[in-house]
């Protein structure tokens, strides 16, 4: 059990899931009802086409559930988006922006995911802002310049700090088994607390810094131990049922 900490974990879904996966959440909602969590908050972001359907199921417990993107435009001639409100109208409360996959496979830039943070936080929904250096970067010893520029161009300058959230996230760690070790995942969480208190002051404190890379079962525990780290973003063991409950295991 990590001690004396209000963890956030939610679980990234990606473009993975169906109906079929309804059960998952029944049987999420019984589990997280029977723990009792008193700090912890649980988020899952499923694909959009089961956010009404999840929603729905999980009113009035603890579980929430968010979206994986959103748009920068409130309505109108965009095919294919979805704006903020859209969301929170089949019962989002939350939306992962800035993904490494999005900066990658649409070509997110720093400047339109600042564009959609704002556009999530004018609508109230819990915005989770991800940044993280690739292989590359890491080798030449560039992670905490690359991580200094993602927070300075996608973050807004107005926030509300209880609705916004900072995932870490090594892209080499995303899927791949590899993880930091514990000093560097320290080092760059507390960069990034630094850098958080020095744009926004006392509101820096309530926004929460997650990991996400490879938080499995057997790391989660001492992962979530390291100072600083106020919780996880949850991939692939999100999807399971029993993987998933055993990350939250951990959590009071
Ligand atoms: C993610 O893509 O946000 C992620 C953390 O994936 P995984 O846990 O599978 O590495």
């Amino acid at each position: 059990m990590v001690k004396n900490k209000d963890l956030l974990i939610a679980g990234n879904w990606k473009m993975n899931g169906s109906k079929k996966n309804l059960s998952m959440i029944s049987l999420l909602m019984k589990y997280i009802k029977q723990k009792k969590f008193k700090n912890s908050e649980i988020l899952i972001c499923p694909p959009n086409t089961l956010i009404d359907a999840f929603s729905n199921i999980s009113k009035r417990s603890k579980l929430m559930i968010g979206a994986q993107d959103c748009s920068d435009k409130e309505y109108g001639a965009f095919t294919g988006d979805i704006s903020p409100s859209m969301l929170k109208d089949i019962g989002s409360q939350a939306v992962i922006l800035g993904h490494s996959e999005r900066r990658q496979y649409q070509e997110e830039s720093n400047k339109l995911i600042r564009s959609k943070a704002e556009n999530a936080l004018n609508n109230n929904l819990l915005t989770i802002v991800c940044v993280g250096e690739s292989l590359n970067q890491k080798k030449s010893g560039n992670t905490l310049r690359v991580i200094g520029e993602q927070l300075k161009k996608s973050l807004p300058d107005k926030i509300k700090p209880n609705d916004l959230v900072i995932a870490y996230e090594p892209i080499w760690a995303i899927g791949s088994g590899l993880v930091p070790n514990n000093d560097d995942i320290y080092k760059v969480h507390s960069f990034i607390s630094d850098k958080l208190k020095s744009r926004y002051g006392g509101k820096a404190k309530k926004i929460k810094i997650l990991y996400g890379g490879s938080v499995n079962k057997k790391n989660a525990s001492s992962i979530l131990s390291i100072d600083y780290v106020d919780g996880a973003l949850v991939g692939g063991a999100s999807l399971k049922f029993s993987d998933f409950r055993a990350i939250l295991d951990f959590c009071n």
